[in-house]
């Protein structure tokens, strides 16, 4: 008997989780063997060299020093005043987008992809992504009854593969009325590819030829969460201007997050930002994101806010701010660097690098190599199309001697 009444669409059976599995057994084997024996590159968490982790000394101090009651009130739904600016100014520094710009708070980057989920989309219809992406993309689109589908990111060199984006483009117009396509750049989460603006400036092509074609609703979200930790000079505005004079019936908008820009991952506070080409969009845009947020969530976390706004506002703090970010991403790219140096040396091919929390290996059986390398201590996350090493936790010795422990292995095994 099963004494449960959950709906059916509600029921989902206990799923291993992998990358908490595969960080227990790293810990367990710390213990056993001593820290330095074991790699564990399974966790998003920012850590130093030093084994402290990144935390910008300026949002630690702002944070700290928040009175009572900004620390405990609520925040209006649309944000503390000077939110949407702040939002701006963090993406664009001094450039602003010639459009009417609004970003909603959320909870978290993931907040604003529930939004982006349910409000761009009706029932079944689909969101496009590309084949190695974050996994909770997928999620989300199940839990709110929408489609998930893919295209092949990569061409066999390594760049952005255009003729399978405009294929997915054109497949999922012919079958559904509206289309989101969700793009993570830079820094993009698993495998640190940046799309070029030069391959960005083609993507926005083909949505333009396949709304006009089409007439039907198209949405591009660009994820930049990791966009902080590339050191790229303006790139959010070179994406962004890509999208210059879209059709009526397409509309731009991004993914911002203070988990990874502001270090503050467990305050949970992002955005979802939009590109209105009118004032009269862009109120439709807020109006309706308020009505959803007050329906799931309510208000978000107004210390968060308050700290963002706080540091965007001041040109000093945002300039110290941005100063201890360079050097938390001055280490995680070095390490990144030094993997794909490491395993191009021993003839190991990984999926193109440029920046970003993770690197990825490609390889024919993932779970299977996972375990091998778990075996010779080097903990990493079995993906679907290959393995997930996370450099932004792994000291930067370590992420070389894991690309030389698994390029070992790839080759001995033939995985
Ligand atoms: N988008 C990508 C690609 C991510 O990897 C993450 C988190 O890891 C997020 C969005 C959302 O993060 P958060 O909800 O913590 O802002």
């Amino acid at each position: 008997m099963k004494y449960c009444t959950l709906a059916e669409h509600a029921y989902h059976p206990k799923k291993p989780d992998k990358i908490y599995a595969m960080n227990q057994a790293a810990q367990a084997a710390a213990e056993k063997d001593g820290p330095d024996a074991v790699i564990n590159a399974t966790l998003g968490n920012c850590i130093d060299d030093a084994g402290k982790a990144m935390i910008l000394p300026t949002v630690d101090r702002l944070f700290r020093q928040l009175p009572s009651t900004e620390l405990y009130s609520y925040a209006p739904i649309t944000g503390v005043e000077g939110f949407t600016q702040a939002v701006a100014t963090s993406l664009f520094g001094d450039w602003r987008p010639n459009c009417h710009f609004r970003a909603i708070p959320t909870p978290g980057g993931c907040g604003a992809l529930r939004h982006l989920v349910w409000n761009f989309l009706d029932s079944g219809e689909p969101l496009l992504s590309s084949d190695w992406c974050w996994n909770p993309y997928r999620n989300i689109c199940e839990e709110h009854g929408r489609l998930f589908t893919t295209f092949q990111l990569f061409t066999e060199q390594g760049t952005f593969n255009h003729s399978a984006f405009a294929a997915a483009v054109e497949e999922q117009l012919k079958n559904h009325d509206a289309l989101v396509v969700l793009l993570n750049t830079p820094g993009h989460n698993p495998t640190g590819y940046r799309i070029t603006p030069d391959e960005m400036g083609q993507i926005a092509a083909i949505i333009r030829e396949n709304a006009v074609r089409s007439g039907k609703r198209i949405t591009v979200c660009l994820d930049f969460s990791y966009i902080d930790y590339a050191l790229l000079e303006r790139e959010a505005q070179k994406m962004v201007e890509c999208f210059q004079a879209m059709p009526e019936n397409t509309m731009l908008t991004a993914v911002f997050s203070m988990s990874k820009s502001f270090t503050m991952p467990g305050i949970r506070c992002g955005a979802l930002a939009a590109f209105a080409q009118t004032e009269e969009a862009a109120e439709e845009f807020q109006n309706t994101m308020a009505y959803s947020s007050r329906s799931v969530w309510s208000n978000t976390v107004r210390p968060a806010q308050r700290v963002l706004v706080d540091i965007c506002e001041d040109p000093r703090l945002f300039k110290a701010a941005g100063e201890e970010r360079r050097i938390f991403a001055e280490t995680i790219i070095r390490r990144g660097e030094r993997f794909m140096a490491e395993a191009a040396s021993r003839g190991l091919a990984c999926c193109p690098y440029s920046s970003g929390f993770f690197v990825s290996v490609p390889c024919r059986e993932p779970a299977a190599l996972a375990q091998e390398l778990m075996a010779q201590n080097v903990f990493v996350v079995p993906l679907q199309q290959g393995i997930r090493v996370s450099v932004c936790s792994t000291h930067t010795d370590k992420c070389v001697r894991a690309a030389a422990i698994i390029a070992e292995t790839c080759h001995r095994l033939n995985l």
